[in-house]
């Protein structure tokens, strides 16, 4: 059975990248009935921020993309979080140690600064290895003495010499690394934690993960893991990897930054993210305005397409095409217009229903009370199309439920004549007429009039949107009136008028 993981660490707000990630995850498990698992990898106690871990399942909610086993809903293989797993992965160390694939390592932190010093580029590997203070180096009864008296240490994976590690990539095929590149990453700590290294393989072995989907900036500690796969004795069950393109800055230089959000104006994070040590808000994609949705959609065309020109996909679609050999190897350039786009394709093809308790919300954050549901819904279907972020809505609809409180109009005021006074005196007795018109009739008959009083349409149509709106935009003039209602029309025209 397929089983997928997303394992982050909480150690702050999560990019689109990071959501990008969990998203592909989820996509390949459901579109193959298997499991999506939600890990906490929270083993580096100094990196952990509070409120991130909440952050990220806040995020997920928003998103609706679900996990089946979780810290929160637990599962088989509970518990979710590392670092109520911490007694089970000394275990995994000392059998390393053991079997010669890795080391104890006893330097202070001291003695590695001033390695750093004395050594450029100093990388903790078979060139320095024995001028250090570990396993390797020292005789084993020094070794058994520095052990006996609980003398602080680490335990380091031996990286073999002169040897090619290399796995096949579901997206980048097959990959190699120099071993000597690599260092003796440490697998635990001196705090008996492990490292992030030994912690994701246990536990993909452990958790049964078959497939593991991450960004392209994990790709050199692959071979770390690929090592520790072979060296645990696991190689058979290790996961297809498959390591996710970059998303780039807009200019396609580089990868997307926390600070390009703030330096180019647009949103990096999923939802609002508050720093709770600098007290920094990182802006989110949902406060902004965008629909999870359109969220989705945009995340999923950063590195994948179906090889059609289809854009907009819900996430049932994208269950049902997604596709590894359509996933790019290039890094993807995020455009926030683009983004913009899809979030305007989404609004319009929302049902009303479905955008009423958000644009309810906007409107009250802005102090319009809404008594009629219905007419509400009128409202979002009439105007949703011209709304982008979902804050659009306030511009575009506040004048449906309070009168404008100033109207737009010195662009035609210059041009004010009496007989257009007179048109409009006259179109409001049309308006009071017991008899109603639809919205086509009522223009047929503001045409009608235009015409006998020796206007044209044009001359008088939009100073009649200005005094029901407010200004010079929004759907329909007659579609508005309609809405409206007559005598709300008629109030309208004659405080402009006054
Ligand atoms: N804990 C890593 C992170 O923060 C997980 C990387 C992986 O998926 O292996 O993203």
């Amino acid at each position: 059975k397929v089983r997928v993981r997303f394992a982050p660490s909480p150690t702050g707000g999560l990019h689109l990248g990071g959501v990008r990630t969990v998203l592909f995850n989820y996509l390949f498990a459901k579109k193959h009935g298997g499991d999506f698992v939600l890990r906490i990898e929270d083993t580096d106690q100094t990196r952990y921020v509070d409120g991130a871990e909440q952050y990220i399942m806040d995020c997920l909610k928003w998103c609706g993309l679900t996990p089946d086993e979780s810290p929160l809903v637990g599962g088989p293989f509970a518990p979710y979080r590392q670092s109520e797993r911490k007694p089970l992965y000394r275990e995994y160390a000392e059998r390393l140690v053991e079997n010669g694939h890795a080391y104890y390592a006893f330097d202070t932190s001291e003695e590695l600064e001033q390695k750093r010093k004395d050594v450029p580029n100093f990388q903790y590997g078979h060139a320095y290895r024995h001028e250090m203070r570990n396993s390797l180096s020292l005789p084993l009864h020094e070794v058994e003495k520095l052990l006996h008296d609980g003398t602080p240490h680490v335990i380091r994976i031996k990286m073999p010499e002169d040897e090619t590690i290399g796995f096949d990539d579901m997206i980048r095929g097959h990959v190699t690394f120099d071993s000597n590149l690599v260092d003796d990453k440490v697998l635990l700590k001196a705090d008996g934690m492990p490292t992030y290294h030994l912690a994701v393989v246990v536990d993909d072995h452990l958790m049964k993960i078959t497939h593991a989907f991450r960004g392209e900036e994990w790709l050199p500690s692959a071979p770390v893991h690929i090592l520790l796969w072979k060296v645990l004795g696991w190689e058979a069950e290790m996961p297809a990897w498959a390591h996710l393109p970059l998303i780039l800055k807009p200019d396609g230089h580089g990868k997307l930054s926390k600070r390009d959000g703030a330096r180019l104006g647009f949103p990096v994070y999923a939802m609002n993210w508050q720093d709770n040590k600098t007290g920094e808000l990182t802006p989110g994609f949902r406060e902004l305005g965008f629909l999870p949705e359109a969220f989705l959609n945009l995340l999923a065309m950063l590195g994948w397409n179906d090889g059609t020109d289809q854009e907009i996909f819900s996430l049932d679609e994208l269950i049902e095409k997604f596709s590894i050999d359509r996933i790019s190897k290039a890094g993807a350039k995020f455009d926030f217009e683009k983004a913009k786009w899809y979030n305007a394709e989404w609004i319009k093809k929302s049902e009303a229903e479905s955008l009423k308790l958000k644009v309810w919300e906007i409107l009250k954050s802005k102090g319009i009370v809404i008594k009629d549901e219905a007419y509400l819904l009128k409202v979002i279907d009439l105007v949703k199309e011209r709304c982008v972020l979902l804050e659009d809505f306030y511009q575009q609809s506040a004048y449906f439920f309070q009168q404008p409180a100033e109207y737009d109009l010195n662009a035609v005021k210059p041009k004010w004549t009496d007989a257009k006074t007179d048109f409009f005196n006259a179109f409001i007795s049309i308006l009071s007429s017991p008899e109603t018109f639809d919205a086509a009739e009522l223009e047929t008959r503001f045409k009608a009039l235009a015409e006998e009083k020796g206007l044209k349409a044009g001359d008088v149509m939009l100073p009649f949107r200005i005094m029901l709106v407010g200004g010079k935009f929004g759907p329909h003039v007659f579609d508005i009136a309609k809405l409206l209602g007559e005598s709300e029309a008629i109030i309208r025209i004659e405080k402009a008028l006054e």
